[in-house]
């Protein structure tokens, strides 16, 4: 009797309710399939088993036993060591009687990974250490507890055999060597896997067949077959995935009608351009034909905007917004927060001041926030509906009951990953509910104020085109950027100096600290106690402003008027400035406990200078509050070492991977078992390109052949393509 991938995986022989629970509740396993898709974390040479009597100084060995004691302590930090060092050391006895010591260093959980009693198998380097021969930070294979009766030879087998093991992502109660027991058995079980790609597909893309790829990535005879493993798998994924984007845009365009927006000859979008006091760089331009282009297309707009901190993706929003307005029709501006509504509300008044703002036969422009009052509020929803406002800015207090439009045209969405798609949905619909009540669906543009990678634009936003802006206005001002850890506490008062220097020559500074208030479970700095310190202790002869999500709105606004006006010349603040906020004079960004920052925050806040008011320069603090781990400072020093967005984000998604940058609810990111972005550019550009041509071939999988991509799209995104969209809207 077989079993097939859908069977519980008690229907593989050996395997009762016990461990079934397990898996379950530890893995999330319930099926074989579930089991067979557990892939090895990682894969340990495993060498050859020896004994003590038999290893060598300097090669690489495999030594098994059963760890005895463990005793440890700690070396003080000197002689070139910044920090100091845990050892701890651990005696394991193997089968001939001898016993040998493991060395780990800051690896005190190994102590309890490994209490006495434990069967391991240990893989590393021989070195001498006192004339006594041991493996340092070797490799860890736990293959169980000498109580719990391990079959210390059966597992010598195993490793004997098996050049390559795959070690297993496990919990408690499931060592990964069981996992390697299990996924045995489940292969011998199976019948060969069918393949859900045609066969010349497989051959054009040099593509393993799935079943030889699922035993591969298990029991991979050497590197080289585990790579073409993992790329055969990976494939799946993001084709899926992409098929799956594609189709769902497919299916929302099937019942949408596109306006006209396109730009007109002589309108105000192309007057715009003309009164500017500069000319647009040559990506703006580039993104203006994209835009026009799909402003005059039948089907909505759906376009992603990259670019930069600085790269002027608002001036292409505002063009894209005017040509609704030529158009006859509205446009709407959402952001994130308040103060860049604001910040977005005054920076298109500025803009399109030429054209006239306001006045008669100008443009009417209105901000509508959460703390517009009762009858402002009343008064713009009255002239949204007539049709007298033609631009709107707003956060989402745009998308509540009783805001609708007249007509609708042209919708910008800023800072793209705080919203997520719920919000991309929610303006649109508002189309539907106008006046006239058309149901056309307007145009939409997304703008990110973080740059992302391309790999991973293209699978986060695959239903959308992306444009990017890939060049940076002239003129920008250069930033630089010095990192100040507590070792240099001199370099604090420096900057002081600095500071007091500047603000004589007119410009400005922030200071931004990661917390409102002090808080008892993280140390940091608090932004209102570093207000208080800078003000009254640092700087009494400057004005301090204060500002942070927690005051009310008239004193965020008269803070951020301060200081833009110079009457203040520090700004303390949390990052509710990170975003959008222009005040060219400020030319110093100091971030305190920059370590509590991500990468893309700490760029972020960074561009909030370097805007024209002369040479900038931004200054870290890190390590003052807190240890500072390895990936605080390799973060650290990339924001320090370049001022390329792109490149940060390169950097952040290696260090981080996709999975932690992106919360996978926020994100739309699905379970992504095996690709890594970064890693997997290529196949992420090609299985986009592939899934574009199947759907636009055959947008619903009606044909016989893509039978099997409908149901492979349906079986990984349970529930069927709405669904799909839910895990993207979380
Ligand atoms: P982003 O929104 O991409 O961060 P902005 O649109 O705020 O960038 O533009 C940053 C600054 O550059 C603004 O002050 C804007 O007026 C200016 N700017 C935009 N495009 C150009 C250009 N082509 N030439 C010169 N300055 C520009
Ligand atoms: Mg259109």
């Amino acid at each position: 009797m077989t079993v097939s991938l859908d069977d519980r995986v008690t229907a593989l022989p050996g395997v009762g309710a016990k461990t079934a629970t397990r898996l379950r509740d530890g893995l999330g396993i319930t099926t074989i399939r579930d089991l067979v898709e557990h892939y090895p974390r990682r894969y340990a040479d495993a060498g050859e088993i020896l004994d003590l009597s038999e290893v060598q100084e300097g090669e690489p060995a495999t030594m098994l036993g059963e760890v005895l004691w463990w005793s440890s302590r700690r070396i003080p930090a000197g002689g070139g060591r910044k920090r100091p060092l845990d050892l701890a050391e651990a005696g394991v006895r193997q089968a001939s009687g001898s016993v040998f010591s493991v060395t780990f260093f800051n690896q005190r959980w190994r102590v309890h990974q490994l209490p006495p009693g434990t069967v391991a198998a240990f893989s590393g380097k021989v070195k001498s250490f006192r004339d006594a021969l041991q493996l340092a930070n070797p490799d860890v294979q736990v293959l169980g507890r000498i109580d719990a009766g391990v079959d210390a030879d059966r597992a010598a087998d195993r490793l004997e055999h098996q050049r390559l093991l795959s070690v297993y992502p496990t919990v408690d109660g499931l060592a990964s060597f069981k996992l390697n027991e299990l996924v045995d058995v489940a292969l011998d079980e199976l019948p060969p896997i069918d393949d859900w790609l045609p066969d010349t597909l497989l051959a054009e893309e040099g593509l393993m067949s799935l079943d030889e790829a699922i035993r591969a990535i298990h029991q991979p005879p050497d590197h080289p077959a585990r790579e073409t493993a993992r790329r055969r798998l990976v494939f799946d994924e993001l084709l899926t995935l992409q098929l799956g984007l594609q189709w769902r845009r497919a299916r929302s365009e099937a019942d949408t009608i596109g306006l006209d927006n396109g730009p007109r000859l002589e309108g105000r979008a192309a007057n715009f351009l003309d009164v500017l006091p500069f000319e647009p760089t040559r990506a703006q331009t580039e993104a203006f034909g994209a835009i026009a282009d799909d402003l005059a297309a039948a089907r909505p707009m759906h376009r992603l905007l990259q670019g930069d901190v600085g790269s002027g993706k608002t001036l292409v929003a505002v063009w894209a917004m005017l040509c609704a307005v030529d158009n006859r029709r509205q446009a709407a501006l959402m952001v994130p927060t308040e103060v860049l509504a604001e910040q977005h509300h005054r920076t298109l008044r500025d803009l399109l001041a030429p054209l006239g703002v306001n006045v008669l036969d100008g443009i009417r422009v209105e901000l509508l926030t959460s703390s517009t009052g009762t009858r402002e509020r009343r008064r713009i929803l009255g002239e949204l509906l007539t049709g007298q406002v033609d631009l709107i800015v707003g956060t989402h207090a745009l998308l509540e009951e009783g805001v609708r439009f007249a007509d609708l045209g042209v919708v910008v969405i800023d800072e793209q990953h705080r919203f997520g798609v719920s919000q991309r949905v929610g303006l649109k619909e508002k189309a539907a509910d106008t006046a006239t009540g058309t149901a056309a669906t307007p145009d939409v543009l997304v703008m990110t104020a973080t740059p992302i990678p391309r790999s991973l634009a293209l699978t986060l936003f695959g239903d959308l085109d992306v444009t990017v802006l890939d060049e940076l206005p002239p003129g920008r001002e250069p930033i630089t950027t010095q990192l100040i850890t507590r070792a240099e506490e001199d370099r604090r008062d420096k900057l002081y100096a600095f500071i007091r220097s500047e603000a004589a020559k007119g410009r400005r500074a922030y200071v931004v600290c990661p917390f409102v208030e002090p808080s008892e479970t993280l140390p940091g700095t608090a932004v209102v106690d570093e207000y208080r310190r800078l003000a009254e202790t640092v700087f009494p002869e400057l004005r301090v402003a204060l500002i942070h999500g927690r005051l009310p709105t008239a004193e965020k606004d008269a803070a951020m008027a301060a200081f833009r006006s110079g009457e203040a010349q520090v700004l303390v603040s949390t990052t509710v400035i990170e975003v959008g906020v222009d005040v060219p004079e400020a030319t110093i960004m100091v971030i305190e406990d920059a370590e509590r920052f991500g990468i893309s925050q700490l760029h972020q806040l960074r561009g909030r200078v370097g805007r024209g008011g002369g040479r900038s320069f931004c200054v870290l603090f890190a390590g003052w509050s807190s240890l500072l781990s390895d990936e605080a400072v390799e973060r650290l020093e990339a924001v320090a070492g370049t001022t390329d967005g792109f490149e940060l984000a390169e950097t952040d998604l290696s260090i981080r991977g996709e999975g932690q940058l992106f919360g996978r609810k926020q994100s739309g990111l699905p379970d992504l078992k095996l690709a890594r972005l970064q890693d997997d550019r290529e196949l992420v550009a090609r299985t986009r390109q592939l899934a574009r041509e199947i759907v636009a071939e055959d947008p619903d999988f009606a044909r016989p052949e893509h039978a099997a991509f409908r149901t492979e799209v349906l079986r990984r995104y349970e529930g069927g393509i709405d669904d799909f969209a839910a895990l993207e809207t979380g």
